[in-house]
């Protein structure tokens, strides 16, 4: 296993080509693109130019057809389907475009699930009633009252509520990297800012990064970075984004 010394890159995605079986039109060439530990990176761009693939790519979903994508110094893209399962909960929390909850699930259930498939991220967090406990901090940080919605399952909670869900259950035990897809879309401004500064300030308590897709350009300077990804696409995604340019 790679050394994950506090010098070594969250992530590293070097000359990554990806296509979706039977997607015949669409290939994503990735050349380069890094993040240090803690880092903030908006990654912004036309929809369908590939965003949600690089996310899957990065969360080890799929692996890419060529190339390396390293988390922590580990080349997930070497690992077989279950083992990059493995090490996607153990060191990464994603909250997916469309949230992906049990819908018979509690809230607090939803929470715990990633702490099931990932025993080093539990004995972060305790024995099971500190877990419990621990799932029940982040839904209130994130503005949920768990009690008030206990009897109700994940699919009965409004869209608002079903994205503070998906949030908390992407940072319990406090994985190095959280990615997130669009998880501001259905919110207003002002909901938006303040789910924001309450994953921001959660993941400054324990110095993880993120790396979020959004369409909204007006989040980019509460960002360390910003990509647009037609910037740094290669092949055809290269000139696609050219063409734009000119
Ligand atoms: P974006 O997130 O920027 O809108 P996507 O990565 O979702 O772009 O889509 C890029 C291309 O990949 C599209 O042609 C889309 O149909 C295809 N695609 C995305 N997700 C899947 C999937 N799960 N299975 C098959 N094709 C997909
Ligand atoms: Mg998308």
């Amino acid at each position: 296993m790679a050394d994950r010394a506090a010098t070594t890159r969250l992530l590293e995605v070097e000359a990554v080509r990806y296509r979706w079986p039977g997607q015949g039109a669409f290939a994503l060439e990735v050349p380069r693109l890094s993040m240090e530990s803690g880092e903030r990176l908006l990654l912004i761009g036309p929809s369908g130019t590939g965003k949600s693939t690089l996310l899957a790519l990065v969360a080890g979903i799929v692996a890419p057809l060529e190339g390396h994508v390293r988390v922590l110094g580990e080349d997930i893209a070497r690992l077989g389907a279950s083992a990059r399962d493995r090490f996607r909960a153990e060191h990464m929390g994603v909250v997916f475009q469309m949230f992906n909850l049990l819908p018979y699930g509690s809230a607090v259930d939803n929470v715990l699930l990633p702490l099931s498939f990932a025993p080093k991220r539990r004995a972060r967090v305790g024995a099971r009633s500190a877990q419990e406990a621990e799932a029940r901090r982040l839904l209130e940080r994130l503005g949920l009252n768990p009690t008030a919605i206990a009897r109700r399952r994940a699919a009965d909670l409004s869209v608002g509520q079903q994205q503070r869900v998906a949030a908390a259950r992407a940072l319990i035990g406090r994985p190095e990297l959280m990615i997130a897809d669009e998880p501001t879309s259905a919110l207003d401004s002002d909901t938006r800012d303040q789910f924001l500064d309450l994953v921001f300030s959660e993941l400054a308590g324990t110095g993880a990064g993120l790396l979020m897709v959004s369409h909204d350009a007006a989040l980019a300077p509460r960002f360390d970075r910003v990509v647009r990804l037609t910037d740094i696409l290669g092949g055809a995604g290269a000139s696609r984004s050219a063409e734009a340019v000119a």
